[in-house]
């Protein structure tokens, strides 16, 4: 429908107060093709206002009339058109009068005696502003809605985008840390410990002969064990500190403000609670124990970076291995000349960006920059 179509075929309410011989004295407006609408009755034109659709409201008044000042807002108020026009046709068209009736609400003011060629002139010229208001209201409509959806839109956005940081920071098995993760965490952790002069202690985990376990039980029962084991360490641990699976059967815990013997006395704890439990699957009981490798920074004066605190704890891993397993040892229990030598090599190491943890740590350093823990 075109804006002339939309004019044409608008319904015009024609509401006499007071005047008995309704359109006597009104121009005529039925050469165009409006729907003229005419009441006498103030309840009635309040009910089509209400519900007939009406487009423009004329009130025609006698000089005597005693109009409620505030009859066209009132009108307006209760149209469900975005707006409603309303225009007095007044007996007495004096400059007071007219002032008063637009200052109550009214948008025009005609006099009886105008023409109808100018009448509606008049009336086509607020119908014109009245299918603006409707343009208006239908666009802003229309852009709520594209609004509405793109709100929708944007929380679901962020809903995957929170969801796939999930994937990209957990391990799909345990649901702990996964090990890039863990790298971030620990090279932010290293900075904020050097940065406040506090203690960070690292424990790497292994489990002890977890080829067996998949050997005899077979795999599903090994990730079985996998998993229990992450419950384990993470109902042990505090909120501020972090588990990660850093490997296979290998798990790395991060204690941020524990210091060395805070950290083994904790390390121990896992041990024994590891060793004394029974993990029961598929009616057999899996008995495994744990060797844990643990470093502290500022304890162990060598640690001077935070690739040098996993790897110490690693080398240390390592020893627990070497010397029977189920066991934890401490960094500080190695021989100085292997520590100094080990340092040595990781700085070589970290120069040259070679070995799995110096290379793991370099992009825990660019990844620290950008996260927000
Ligand atoms: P050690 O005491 O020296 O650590 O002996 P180990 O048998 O635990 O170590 P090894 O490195 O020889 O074997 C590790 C095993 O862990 C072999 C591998 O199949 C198993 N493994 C690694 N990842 C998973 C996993 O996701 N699920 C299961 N079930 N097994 C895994
Ligand atoms: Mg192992
Ligand atoms: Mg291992």
């Amino acid at each position: 429908m075109t804006k002339q179509d939309r004019i044409d075929s608008s319904r015009i309410l024609l509401f006499s107060m007071g005047i008995p011989k309704m359109g006597s004295s009104c121009p005529d407006l039925h050469c165009d093709d409006w729907k003229i609408i005419a009441i006498e009755d103030e309840i009635d034109a309040f009910a089509s206002v209400r519900s007939k659709g009406i487009d423009l409201v004329i009130l025609h008044m006698s000089l005597d009339d005693s109009i409620d000042s505030d009859l066209a807002n009132v009108l307006r108020s209760i149209s469900p058109m975005p707006y409603l026009p309303v225009m007095i046709m007044a007996s007495d068209s004096a400059e007071a009068q007219r002032c008063r009736f637009l200052n109550s609400g009214a948008d025009d003011v005609i006099a009886e005696q105008t023409s109808a060629v100018e009448v509606r002139a008049r009336i086509r010229a607020m119908l014109r502003i009245k299918d603006l208001y409707d343009q208006l209201a239908a666009s802003r409509t229309a852009l709520e809605l594209v609004l509405d959806r793109e709100l929708k839109l944007l929380d679901r956005l962020q809903k995957d985008n929170k969801a796939l940081k999930a994937k990209c920071t957990t391990d799909p098995l345990t649901h702990v840390r996964n090990v890039r993760s863990f790298g971030g965490i620990l090279a932010h952790e290293f900075k904020s410990a050097k940065r406040y002069n506090t203690s960070l202690s690292i424990l790497v985990l292994d489990i002890d002969h977890f080829k067996v376990v998949n050997d005899t039980h077979g795999h599903h029962s090994g990730d079985y064990v996998l998993k229990e084991l992450a419950v384990i360490l993470t109902r042990s641990v505090r909120e501020s500190d972090v588990v990660a699976r850093t490997g296979g059967e290998e798990f790395c815990i991060l204690l941020p403000k524990a210091d060395q013997d805070q950290s083994v006395m904790f390390a121990e704890r896992i041990r024994k609670e590891v060793s004394a439990r029974k993990f029961t699957v598929f009616g057999s009981d899996i008995h495994v124990t744990v060797s844990i490798g643990q470093a502290t920074f500022p304890d162990n004066a060598e640690v001077t970076t935070p690739s040098m605190l996993a790897y110490f704890a690693d080398q240390a891993l390592l020893m627990a291995k070497d010397t029977g397993r189920d066991r934890i040892v401490a960094f500080r229990q190695m021989p100085r000349e292997m520590r100094l030598r080990m340092r040595q090599q990781q700085l070589d190491a970290d120069q040259s960006s070679q070995g799995s943890y110096p290379v793991q740590c370099e992009m825990m350093d660019m990844e620290v920059n950008s996260r927000q823990i």
